[in-house]
């Protein structure tokens, strides 16, 4: 039975084929007591992947690395990366492999990852393991993501291994699947350029073109159109971050991806209260990647990306630094443009034009709406779910938020009259988003076996924008005693 559910599916190794040099064949580390905790049925489907075959003992063993199905090459990837701001040269995936890809029933190419699963030869100090409280909380917030629409890798599934791995405490081992449309990251061209083989640096941007970009091929410098084609996605991204209050945490080059992508949710947090200078990760104590610095180091790992690249816009590295330095200024219009049309839509206004006195009259309203948040502590996602309501032609919510009433009615006078749009407010407001008291409160009953909390929250977080009854603990903000949230890398 579990024979005819494999060959359902078909793994390939084609970044392990194509990008040899990158791609150290391993092995996965034996799970003593393999026990699947929560599994992805829809994200599996759409692989090809059964549920059932997963859920057989052979399929969880799959989802560990244990079990190598046909077409598969697991390999562990290498590449560099600046983290927070000094050069290593090398890094790699530690606790990670690459099974292979799959092509999914939309024809797409999907990387099938497992992260946790035993030291490779990029272990360094590293026990190569992960843990059950921090994989769970990336399939959750990834998921959330997910459904928040914003670019993102998937989870796919976490199983327990039945080992104790020792952290502060000794805590249950897990392994992660994690799906995306590539691993490649800023990382991997920093790592292919300081090979000093153009060869191999030519054929890593080949192979991002041919799985993200494939229209750059057509273009007249296709490299070139390659790192804007990347510059314009992460301007996206970011934006969609900053829309929605998440903190990423750790935009090290190695967690920048050149599809787009948000990856790795180690220390991520969302904001409750509006702070720009919000920070959650316990060892980015100089704040380098605070929420309102995201941008700015956005546009600083991109160009750490075209320093990577620049032997492929011209072999004359003088004429390559123009055109580099070009494609890279379009970075924070793009930005404004996203971000500015964001707020607009959560603001409920119609698109409508950025120049003139109408443009105008928006950019002041967004500035103004900044202003209120900044004044306050002012529960950044709750206060535009209420002001939809003020639209509806109830302020009480949303003016019970603010401390200056007086700045609050002398704002929505002047927005009211632009006749803000409730119904589409609530499309791009959500109601429900993974709160960190409640992330943490699901892990820990997790972690210590119980998973209904988590699968309560996980169902909550997947249709952020539908207001459901019963479930208003889960918009509300957390308790005064939650005091300063902190997240953790080393996980
Ligand atoms: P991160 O910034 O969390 O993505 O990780 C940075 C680097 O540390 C990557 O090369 C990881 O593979 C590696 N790493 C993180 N945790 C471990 C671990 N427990 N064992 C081995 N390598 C790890
Ligand atoms: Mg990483």
């Amino acid at each position: 039975m579990t024979a005819a559910a494999e060959s359902t599916f078909t793994f390939e190794g084609r970044f392990a084929r194509e990008l040899a040099e990158l791609a150290v064949p391993w092995q996965a580390e034996e799970a003593p007591e393999p026990q699947l905790l929560v599994l992805n049925d829809a994200l599996a489907d759409e692989l090809g992947l059964s549920p059932e075959y997963l859920r057989t003992p052979e399929g969880v063993r799959l989802l560990l690395g244990n079990h190598v199905p046909t077409g598969a090459t697991p390999v562990a990837q290498a590449y560099a990366g600046h983290q927070f701001g000094g050069y290593s040269p090398l890094l790699g995936d530690g606790r990670a492999l690459l099974l292979g890809e799959i092509l999914d029933t939309e024809g797409r190419l999907r990387d099938v990852h497992l992260k946790g699963s035993g030291r490779t030869p990029f272990a360094r100090a590293g026990d190569g393991r992960a843990v059950v409280g921090p994989m769970l909380r990336e399939y959750l917030v990834s998921e959330a993501m997910h459904a928040l629409n914003i670019p993102t890798t998937r989870a796919l599934a976490v199983v327990a291994t039945g080992r104790l791995v020792r952290r502060d405490t000794m805590l249950p081992g897990a392994v992660l699947a994690r799906v995306a449309s590539s691993h490649l990251r800023v990382g991997s061209f920093q790592y292919a350029r300081a090979t000093e083989n153009m060869e191999l640096l030519r054929r890593l941007a080949d192979h991002a073109i041919s799985r993200h970009y494939p229209e750059s091929a057509q273009a007249e410098h296709p490299y070139l159109a390659l790192f804007e084609a990347v510059v314009a996605a992460q301007a996206k991204l970011v934006a969609q971050w900053m829309l929605v209050g998440f903190v990423h945490g750790v935009m090290n080059t190695d967690n920048m991806t050149i599809s787009g992508e948000t990856i790795d949710y180690g220390p991520c947090a969302f904001m409750d209260a509006f702070n720009p200078a919000a920070v959650y990760s316990s060892i980015d104590v100089g704040g380098r990647y605070a929420y309102a610095n995201q941008p700015v180091l956005a546009e600083w790992n991109l160009a750490r990306l075209a320093e990577a690249m620049l032997p492929l816009f011209n072999e004359d590295q003088e004429q390559a630094v123009a055109p580099a330095v070009e494609a890279l200024g379009k970075f924070r219009g793009q930005y404004s443009d996203a971000w500015f049309g964001g707020m607009k839509a959560k603001l409920g206004l119609a698109a409508g034009p950025a120049e003139g006195a109408e443009g105008d009259e928006a950019s002041e309203l967004v500035d103004g709406v900044i202003a209120l948040l900044k004044d306050g502590p002012v529960d950044y996602t709750q206060f535009f779910r209420n002001l939809a309501h003020t639209a509806r032609g109830n302020s009480r919510p949303a003016r019970g938020m603010v401390l200056d009433l007086a700045a609050f009615d002398a704002w929505a006078g002047r927005w009211a009259a632009l006749k803000p749009d409730p119904v589409q407010m609530d499309r791009v407001n959500p109601v429900y988003i993974p709160r960190n008291h409640l992330v943490e409160e699901a892990l820990a009953a997790a972690t210590e076996g119980d998973l209904d909390p988590f699968n309560r929250f996980l169902d909550v977080v997947r249709s952020p924008y539908e207001e459901r009854e019963g479930l208003e603990r889960y918009t509300e903000a957390p308790p005064e005693d939650f005091g300063n949230y902190r997240t953790f890398c080393g996980t």
